[in-house]
């Protein structure tokens, strides 16, 4: 049993209350964590109000050195953090050693390099005999509160910019997986990151989250999660004027039509679907599928889904799905998929319709879920509208370039979409039309950090990326100096 602590002021601080945190793969508990309250966070804040002018006052080179060095100790745990952010969150061990670790360790280093090529802005000199030029000063204590589905990726994501832009932070990973962070709060002591820069409080939205959000000492608030936990922040940070930046929910269209190569696109459609138990922010979950080529395409998706995805236990590199994150989000998977059921959908293969799994006896009470592919909905239907943040997926056809334009951005989200044609003027006309924040075109999830990511709509407010998260923890100041007496 894991016991996880606080990290407050550089040290491993008790908590007066814990919870219990499941291992999705068996249902067994496996760590148990602080339920930090906001007295805890109060330490938090004080914490970094006290590293705060050390840490801003280093050169960028200086901060730079210490974030590569948590970089390279990750790398060194590597297997031991893949190993322990599949038993939290339920992914297969290889997806952990192959994406989200790896990510964590890119996310130190790239930041780690970009702050050492900020440049600000400078004018000639004005009417007035006077020269500008602008400074980017850190934006003070950052809030920072991340979800469960890439738990230490996307958590890293935000720790790297922030520090990396001289900010201190306070911390607080979902309550469902927070073994990977408390691990990061070791690597952080070994690298001799500054007491007090990275604080990290663990528990519940309700209690730590809310604390976080609602300190008048925290100036700004990173987070990443869902739509209605989004607009409850946006709400309550309005009162301290906090800056904001929000990743929300998805619910994602791919576009496919008659002239796409289906040889790539079959493939990748399902991995878009699938690739972490359909729990990824920017999985596509609706498709929509040229009439002339619908039922070809639905018939070789099912045989890839039936003959790639096998789902079982994590540690077992032949899984290529796991568990859910809990039991309450494996029944809400579940729940939709009996819905769209009673909405008139059909369900082509995975729950319901295929056999039961058989799993080892250890893993019986754990929280599986099969691929599963609908087809036959409406445009409106919960279950098209919806995120359902899970393995499942909704195929209907289209006809025309205008109305499935219409159709795909009919969502009350905009975070991204795909487009498959080989007709590069259709591709370059079409991909501007997407109300989403990332589309891509012919392939799917290939990242480039350089670039802004985020959502539009009720995806989010802002984007993340080189430029605009250094700007985000940063505030730039114009100094005017007038040398004509
Ligand atoms: P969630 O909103 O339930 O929780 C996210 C975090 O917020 C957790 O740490 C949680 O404890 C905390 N929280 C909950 N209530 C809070 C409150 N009242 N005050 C402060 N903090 C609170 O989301 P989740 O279930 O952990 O994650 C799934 C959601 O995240 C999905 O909607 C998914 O699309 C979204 N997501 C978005 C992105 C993106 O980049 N846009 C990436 C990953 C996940």
């Amino acid at each position: 049993m894991i016991k996880v602590e606080n990290f407050i002021g550089g040290k491993f601080t008790p908590c007066s209350k814990h919870i219990d945190s499941f291992n999705p793969s068996n249902g067994q508990v496996h760590a148990c964590i602080p339920d930090s309250s906001s007295d805890d966070v109060e330490q938090a804040v004080e914490a970094a109000q006290k590293a705060l002018p050390g840490w801003s006052g280093l050169s960028t080179r200086e901060r730079s050195k210490v974030m590569m060095k948590i970089a390279d100790l990750v790398e060194q745990r590597l297997d031991e953090f893949a190993v322990a952010e599949s038993t939290d969150q339920g992914k297969p061990v290889w997806l952990a050693k192959a994406v989200d670790i790896p990510r964590t360790i890119l996310n130190f280093r790239f930041f780690a390099t970009a702050i050492l090529h900020q440049m600000n802005e400078s004018t000639e000199q004005s009417e007035f005999g006077a020269v500008n030029y602008t400074v980017r000063c850190a934006a003070g204590i950052a809030g920072l509160i991340t979800p469960w589905n890439l738990p230490l990726y996307l958590l890293s994501f935000k720790v790297a910019p922030a520090i990396g832009a001289g900010c201190c932070v306070v911390v607080k990973p979902s309550e469902m997986t927070s073994v990977t962070a408390w691990m990061l709060c070791q690597v952080f002591q070994e690298a001799g990151l500054p007491e007090g820069v990275v604080n990290m409080v663990f528990g519940t939205g309700k209690n730590a989250g809310a604390a976080i959000v609602q300190h008048p000492k925290i100036n700004l608030l990173s987070f990443t999660g869902s739509t209605a936990v989004g607009k409850y922040i946006q709400e309550k940070s309005a009162q301290h004027m906090k800056k904001l930046s929000l990743e929300l929910g998805g619910k994602n269209a791919g576009v496919i039509f008659a002239d796409a190569n289906l040889d790539k696109c079959i493939p990748t459609s399902v991995r878009s679907a699938f690739a972490n138990q359909g729990e990824i922010c920017l999985c596509t979950s609706r498709l929509f599928v040229h009439q002339d080529i619908f039922d070809e395409f639905c018939k070789r998706y099912v045989e890839t889904v039936r003959s790639t995805l096998k789902v079982g236990p994590p540690k077992d590199n032949s899984s290529k799905i796991g568990a859910l994150v809990s039991k309450e989000h494996m029944e809400k998977v579940k729940s939709y998929i009996k819905l769209a059921v009673k909405e008139g959908g059909t369900i082509l293969c995975g729950e319901t319709v295929d056999p039961p799994l058989q799993l080892p006896e250890e893993n019986s009470q754990g929280y599986y879920c099969q691929p599963t592919v609908i087809v036959g909905l409406k445009d409106d239907a919960r279950c098209m509208q919806e995120e359902i943040f899970g393995p499942v997926v909704c195929i209907a056809p289209f006809t025309g370039e205008d109305d499935v334009i219409k159709r795909a951005n009919d969502v009350p989200y905009g975070l991204s979409a795909t487009l498959w044609t080989q007709d590069v003027s259709r591709l370059h006309r079409l991909a501007r039309q997407f109300e989403a924040g990332t589309i891509w075109c012919n392939c799917w999830l290939v990242r480039d950090l350089r670039m802004p990511f985020g959502g539009m709509k009720m995806s989010g407010v802002g984007r993340e990326c080189q430029k605009e998260s250094i700007e985000f923890y940063s505030e730039v100041k114009t100094i005017c100096v007038q040398y004509a007496s």
